[in-house]
């Protein structure tokens, strides 16, 4: 028999709707995304020249981009990367009421602005600022988008066209932009450097004060460590220089723990009562690092100085949504019951998990990771996990790892990769480590259920 003059390649749009598998599709992610999908399917199939096709190819072709399209791309992950605050992963997992009262502030009207008791307008920052005065001992406070915008407005609103002395060891950069002297440069004051990186003393302070000084700023070197042949002035020094001088002095602390984590058996970190009761007068850190919030930036200190910070223009674009506003006031309030603190905060938690316990963890699921990848050599073995986000760089937790080995670790990421709640591991040493301290009991099923079955 002989062809067709001009067979045609490729099905035609409209054979391809008529087909149940389009019904499918239709039915799933309706008639706009499906038709545009089929269309963009037949044309890169005729600009590639990759004809002939079935029908059944191509709608497999368009479900598969579809699928991808309709696909969250902000999902949950298991973080087993051994970076307990990874900025890349979305920092401290919240508690789940913190969560849940977040999601019910999005879905209704709420108290945001508004004083039941007066049926009058109210202040949205009043939901969380007496809990940071009390759980701080500072006068007054208030919150914005994160600690960079917190740094900012401090700096836009005291040090406006004017110098802020820095000692050249606390010149940071955090991960992505956020550098002092860029910081320094966008909110309009003047980086007046100061000391050397290694050893800043009282007198570099003090003859760098002149009448252009509008304060005297401290940053807290959260992300490196220096040591050896080393000078720092504290703070509370600090704050007796700058109050002889008739200036206030600003500590950004970057993570400020609200509790002493000493009390945990972990590494020390600054608290914002600390720093205040030091002699600083304003005191800026995240809500979502140690503390273990949302994303914000706190400010406490005096009311006097909060007030000026209100007062500008910015602190309206640098403003905290009812979402995070409602979690951040839950997680304050969880402060008011220290004892019961660490059960119900998540971050406290996981920092102090023992590591026997984190090894058990490991042992549970190390005979289904065998049976997942039964070509690979799987072991449980210690590793060290990191605080992360700038907290304490130089202190590594004892936890424990799976370790899955053999070639090709990049692919095997790949796959962990593409799970349904994909898992983020961490290659190093010829093997891919999974830290299974992020890994709580409540999830171990989620994370075996998911795994492929059997080679
Ligand atoms: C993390 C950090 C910041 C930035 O805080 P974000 O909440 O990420 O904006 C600023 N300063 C210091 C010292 C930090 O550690």
């Amino acid at each position: 028999m002989q062809a067709p003059a001009n067979p045609s390649p490729l099905p035609s749009l409209d054979a391809l709707l008529r087909s149940p598998e389009a019904a499918v599709l239709l039915e799933r992610f309706g008639r706009h995304a499906t038709n545009a999908a089929l269309r963009a399917t037949l044309a890169a199939r005729r600009a590639a020249r990759a004809f002939p096709a079935s029908a059944t190819t191509l709608l497999d072709e368009a479900a598969d981009t579809l699928a991808r399209q309709f696909t969250a791309s902000q999902r949950p992950v298991f973080n087993l990367t051994g970076t307990v605050l990874h900025t890349n992963l979305g920092r401290a997992p919240l508690p789940p009421e913190a969560a849940a009262a977040a999601a019910e502030a999005l879905r209704s009207a709420t108290t945001l602005e508004f004083d039941l008791a007066t049926g009058r307008r109210g202040e949205r920052d009043d939901h969380v600022a007496p809990l940071l005065c009390r759980i701080t001992g500072a006068e007054a406070a208030t919150v914005v988008n994160n600690n960079a915008a917190a740094v900012l407005l401090v700096l836009n609103t005291f040090a406006l066209g004017r110098q802020v002395p820095v000692s050249r060891g606390e010149l940071i950069e955090i991960g992505g932009a956020f550098r002092i002297p860029d910081i320094m440069a966008r909110a309009g004051a003047v980086l007046r450097e100061v000391g050397t990186t290694n050893r800043t003393h009282a007198r570099d302070y003090q003859a760098a004060i002149g009448p252009e000084t509008a304060l005297l700023m401290r940053v807290h070197p959260s992300n490196y460590a220096i040591a050896g042949f080393t000078a720092v002035v504290a703070t509370a020094e600090l704050a007796g220089i700058a109050h002889a001088a008739g200036l206030p002095l600003v500590e950004d602390l970057g993570s400020g723990s609200l509790v002493d984590l000493a009390a945990w058996g972990l590494p020390h970190e600054p608290t914002p009562h600390e720093s205040l009761a030091a002699g600083a007068d304003l005191v800026t850190f995240s809500g979502d690092k140690l503390l273990g919030g949302p994303q914000a930036g706190l400010v406490v200190g005096h009311a006097e100085l909060i007030k000026r910070i209100n007062a500008n223009p910015m602190k309206r674009a640098l403003r905290l949504d009812k979402a995070r506003l409602a979690a951040l006031e839950h997680v304050l309030r969880l402060y008011l019951d220290p004892d019961r603190l660490r059960d119900r905060l998540p971050v406290l938690r996981l920092l102090t998990r023992p590591d026997t316990e984190i090894r058990a963890t490991a042992d549970r699921l190390l005979p289904r990771l065998r049976d997942a990848f039964p070509d690979r050599p799987v072991a449980v073995e210690p590793c060290r996990s990191q605080i992360g986000s700038g907290a304490l760089p130089v202190d590594l937790l004892p936890s424990a790892a799976l370790t899955i080995g053999g070639n090709a670790l990049e692919s095997l990421a790949v796959t962990l990769r593409a799970l349904p709640r994909p898992v983020i591991g961490r290659i190093a040493t010829g093997r891919l480590w999974l830290d299974c301290r992020c890994l709580e009991p409540d999830e171990e099923p989620v994370f075996l259920a998911q795994l492929p079955a059997h080679g």
